[in-house]
């Protein structure tokens, strides 16, 4: 059976810039697009990718990438951004991994990529205006 499935894997430092994921086209038969990348302020490597292929391959794939150290998790989730609701206080940006969260330094203004956002919610307690939310699906 066919399967496609949206995935965030957590690369430690050590392994990043290592050709891993390479391995499962190679070695699983697994096709994948990269919906998001980054490396974070701890300069662990983030990957948020739609793969598809074989469900046994995808196990096969799965483990192997956990076997190397990589943090594999599925992505079931969105965090929205308010914008209406922010105070441009600034105390999501420091948190945010991903740089999903921005200040422009000569504006000072807040702005979010919903692109870069790999819903992890760190952003969401810190926020004095509650301006984010959850949309699980
Ligand atoms: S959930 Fe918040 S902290 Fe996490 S990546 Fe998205 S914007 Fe950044
Ligand atoms: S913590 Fe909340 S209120 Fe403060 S800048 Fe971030 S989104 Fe805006």
């Amino acid at each position: 059976m066919s399967i496609s499935k949206k995935i965030v894997l957590t690369f430690p430092q050590s392994l990043v810039g290592q050709p891993i994921v390479y391995h499962l086209i190679k070695d699983f038969d697994l096709v994948f697009n990269i919906l998001r990348a980054s490396i974070t302020p701890k300069e662990e490597g983030l990957l948020v990718i739609e793969i598809s292929g074989k469900e046994e391959n995808y196990k096969k794939g799965m483990d192997f990438l956990k076997k190397q150290g990589v943090n594999v998790q599925p992505l079931k989730k969105d965090v929205k951004w308010i914008e209406k609701k922010c105070i441009q206080c600034g105390a999501c940006i420091t948190i945010c991994p991903t740089q999903a969260l921005n200040i422009d330094r000569k504006t000072m203004k807040i702005s979010f990529d919903e692109e870069k956002c790999i819903a992890c919610e760190l952003c969401i307690k810190p926020c004095p205006a509650r301006a984010f939310e959850v949309r699980l699906y």
